[in-house]
């Protein structure tokens, strides 16, 4: 069975499935009768590329930019983390203006999508994903009766969606394998969870965590890599895949420092034992207390 990835926009409207040479009839521009009325109903779920595009546009840190503009979401039973661009009450993006988008050159890959959504999907049997494509059909959206036919690819073209598409891959296959192996996989835990959200979304931290004295002591990595990540969200956003692959789904490619895990054990027995010690004296001292008050204990008969 094969798993959608999911759809830009709320849509109620069944999409017809595409090939990249399928031709579509479409044409969206400013002086369109209905521009603007997609933003107004904004449902735009983001990809940590998406995110590294945006709060770079905005010159923000990755916490600040999804405290301000995003709100989080769970993508599915088990609590897999996601985050929906920010709208206000009546459902419109906080970044259109009257002029358009506010981020154009920098907008979401659903917003440069639509009325195409891109779905990826992975039969639990293959390796890898297969990409069609849909088009949503919207009363609201008048392109579609425009004077303008162009194949899919030719809209991905004028849409810029190529470099998207690349750095979407690995968050997408993320996603996917645990789709589609259900629930052989099962919920993970909380703090894999977290990291989910940590290595995809909140970059900027993730980036304190990686650097930071109790990763590089734990983990077996090049100082190259390390270097490249203090100065490129890329090559961080991939270390992040490559992290949550092993965390999530076992696929083993980090070895940890000989030893870290003996030494971490070790450290552990020794706080173990002192908190056995500790909780001995406690016992005895409570013990000493007892009998020393000599109050009415013990048998009445
Ligand atoms: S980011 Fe831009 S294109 Fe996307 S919904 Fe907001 S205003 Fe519209
Ligand atoms: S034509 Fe469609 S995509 Fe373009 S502004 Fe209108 S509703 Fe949005």
């Amino acid at each position: 069975m094969s798993e959608p990835f999911d759809l830009p926009f709320q849509s109620d409207v069944m999409p017809e499935m595409l090939t990249t040479e399928s031709k579509i009839r479409f044409r969206c521009h400013k002086g369109i009768s209905c521009f603007n009325a997609c933003c107004k109903q904004a449902d735009i779920t983001l990809t940590p590329y998406d995110i590294i595009r945006l709060k770079r546009r905005l010159e923000v840190d990755s916490s600040e930019f999804l405290k301000k503009h995003t709100v989080p979401f769970q993508m599915d039973g088990d609590g897999m983390p996601g985050v929906k661009m920010r709208t206000d009450d009546s459902g419109q993006c906080l970044f259109m203006t009257e002029a358009g988008c506010d981020v154009y050159e920098d907008r979401p890959t659903a917003c440069r999508y639509y009325p195409v959504a891109n779905l990826a999907m992975k039969a639990k049997e293959s390796p890898t994903e297969e990409i069609q494509y849909a088009l949503v059909r919207e009363a609201h959206c008048k392109g579609h009766e425009e004077d303008r036919e162009l194949t899919i690819d030719e809209y991905r073209a004028e849409q810029q969606v190529a470099d998207y598409d690349e750095m979407n891959r690995e968050f997408m296959q993320l996603i996917l394998k645990k789709k589609s192996a259900g629930p052989t996989i099962g919920k993970p835990p909380e703090l894999s969870l977290q990291l989910f959200f940590m290595a995809n979304y909140d970059i900027d931290r993730f980036r304190r965590f990686v650097l930071s004295d109790t990763f590089r002591n734990a983990w077996d990595l090049p100082d190259e890599l390390y270097a490249d990540i203090e100065q490129d969200d890329i090559a961080l956003m991939k270390f992040g895949s490559r992290l949550l692959k092993q965390v999530l789904y076992g696929e083993k490619t980090i070895q940890d420092k000989d030893g870290y895990y003996q030494q971490r054990l070790d450290a552990r027995k020794d706080v173990i034992e002192m908190r056995r010690q500790f909780e001995i004296q406690r016992a005895r001292k409570k013990d000493d207390e007892k009998y020393s008050e000599g109050g009415d204990g013990g048998c009445a008969s």
